[in-house]
C-alpha cells in the first residue's frame, strides 16, 4: 500500500484495541505489522457520535481516511439484545448508513464493515457459510441487531453496483479478549462470566451461570481476529463477506466455558446454573473454509491459552476494565 490513512471506527473497543495492539507490536516484516506509509487512527465515540451524519462527516474531514475498518456499533450479549431490540436496530442502522455514505461521498478507497454470525437465519443448514445470510429470518432474541448488520451486506452490494465502491464485510463469531466489555448483565458470555466468577471468588458467593450451559458457540480471540482484519485490508478486494472464525469442529459449550473460567480464576466455591434465564440460539456453527483458503492457513491461539490470558488481564486490570458498575 502506498501512503494510506486507515480509520478504525470503534477503535477503542474490544476489536479496535486488539487491532491497535497487533499493529503496534508485530515485528518488522510480519504480515500483520505496520507498514511504511501507513497512518492508523483509532477513533472512539468521543471523537464523534456516528449516529449523527454531521459528526461522521467531521470525523472523515479531520482524518481524510483512504481506508476504513468500520467496527463502531452498539454491541452486547444475549440479554442486552433481548431488552433493547429497537435501539440495537436503529442505532446500528444510523451508524452504518453514516459511515458508508460518508465513505462514498469522500471517495474512501475501501471499507471493511464488521457483521456477526447473528446475521444468519435461525433455521438453516449447518455449517453456516457466506452464501446463507439472506435465506431466512434471524433468531428472534437479537433480530434488531441482526437485521441492522445484515443490511450492511445489502448496502455494500448496492454501493458497488450503483457507484463502484469497494465496500465489503467480515463476519466474526463470538469474540473475547483484553479490553472487552465486562459488564455483568450487558456483555457477552465470556467477559460476563469472568466478571461474575471474579466477584464470586472475592466475596465468597456462588458463581451463577445463566441458562442451561448446553448451547454451543465458536469463540475467536480478539488478537487472532485483529490479524484477519489486517489481512483483509491488504489482500481482500471483493464485496462478498468472509466468515472470520475457528473451525466448525471447535464449538465449545457454555458449561465448558464456565469450567475453563473457574479453572483459570482458581475459584473453589459453589457453581450453579440459573435455568430460568434464556439460552438463546442453541448453536450456529460457521465454516472458515473460505478464510483459510484465501489466507493460506492461520495459526489460531488455543482457546485455553486465550482464555487464561484474558482472565489474567481482567484480574490485573480490574480498576480500569469496563465493568459497568463496580458493584462489589
Ligand atoms: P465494543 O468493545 O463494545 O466497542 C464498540 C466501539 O464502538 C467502541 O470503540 C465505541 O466507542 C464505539 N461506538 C459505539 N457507539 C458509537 C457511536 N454511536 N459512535 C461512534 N462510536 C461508537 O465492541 P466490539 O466487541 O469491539 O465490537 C466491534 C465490532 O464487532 C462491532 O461491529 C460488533 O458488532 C462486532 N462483533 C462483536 C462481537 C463480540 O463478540 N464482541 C461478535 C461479532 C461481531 P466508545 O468506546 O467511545 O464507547
Ligand atoms: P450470543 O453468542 O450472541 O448468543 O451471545 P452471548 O455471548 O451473550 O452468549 C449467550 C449464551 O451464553 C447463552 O446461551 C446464555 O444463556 C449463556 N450465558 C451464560 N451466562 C451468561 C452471562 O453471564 N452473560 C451472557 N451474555 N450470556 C451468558
Amino acid at each position: 500500500m502506498a501512503s494510506s490513512v486507515i480509520l478504525v471506527t470503534g477503535g477503542t473497543g474490544l476489536v479496535g484495541s486488539a487491532i491497535k495492539h497487533v499493529i503496534e507490536t508485530e515485528p518488522e516484516g510480519s504480515r500483520f505489522g505496520k507498514r511504511p506509509g501507513e497512518t492508523w487512527i483509532f477513533a472512539s465515540s468521543s471523537e464523534g457520535d456516528l449516529r449523527d451524519p454531521v459528526a461522521a462527516r467531521k470525523l472523515f474531514d479531520k482524518y481524510k481516511p483512504t481506508h476504513v475498518i468500520h467496527l463502531a456499533a452498539l454491541v452486547g450479549g444475549l440479554f442486552r439484545n433481548m431488552k433493547y431490540k429497537l435501539t440495537f436496530l436503529r442505532d446500528n442502522l444510523l451508524i452504518n448508513d453514516n459511515v458508508l455514505h460518508t465513505s462514498y461521498l469522500t471517495q474512501t478507497q475501501k471499507v471493511i464493515s464488521c457483521l456477526s454470525t447473528c446475521v444468519f437465519p435461525d433455521k438453516v443448514s449447518y455449517p453456516l457459510d457466506e452464501d446463507k445470510i439472506h435465506l431466512g429470518l434471524p433468531h428472534e432474541s437479537n433480530f434488531g441487531y441482526a437485521h441492522s448488520k445484515r443490511l450492511v451486506d445489502v448496502m455494500n452490494h448496492a454501493y458497488k453496483e450503483e457507484f463502484g465502491c469497494n465496500f465489503t464485510s467480515a463476519i466474526p463469531t463470538n469474540i473475547f479478549g483484553p479490553n472487552d466489555n465486562f459488564d455483568l448483565e450487558d456483555s457477552h458470555v465470556i467477559p460476563g462470566l469472568i466478571h461474575k466468577c471474579y466477584l464470586a471468588k472475592k466475596n465468597g458467593t456462588p458463581f451463577v451461570v445463566s441458562g442451561t450451559g448446553k448451547p454451543l458457540r465458536q469463540f475467536i480471540y480478539s488478537y487472532d481476529l485483529a490479524k484477519m482484519f489486517i489481512w483483509m485490508l491488504r489482500e481482500y478486494d471483493d464485496v462478498e463477506p468472509i466468515i472470520l472464525s475457528v473451525g466448525e469442529d471447535e464449538e465449545v459449550s457454555i458449561k465448558q466455558v464456565a469450567d475453563a473460567i473457574v479453572k483459570a480464576m482458581g475459584f473453589k466455591g459453589e457453581y450453579t446454573f440459573d435455568t430460568t434465564r434464556a439460552d438463546g440460539q442453541y448453536r450456529k456453527p460457521a465454516s472458515n473454509a473460505k478464510l483459510l483458503k484465501l489466507m493460506g492457513g492461520f495459526e489460531f491461539t488455543p482457546f485455553d491459552t486465550a482464555l487464561n490470558d484474558t482472565v489474567k488481564w481482567f484480574v490485573e486490570s480490574y480498576d480500569k476494565a469496563r465493568t459497568g458498575k463496580k458493584s462489589a
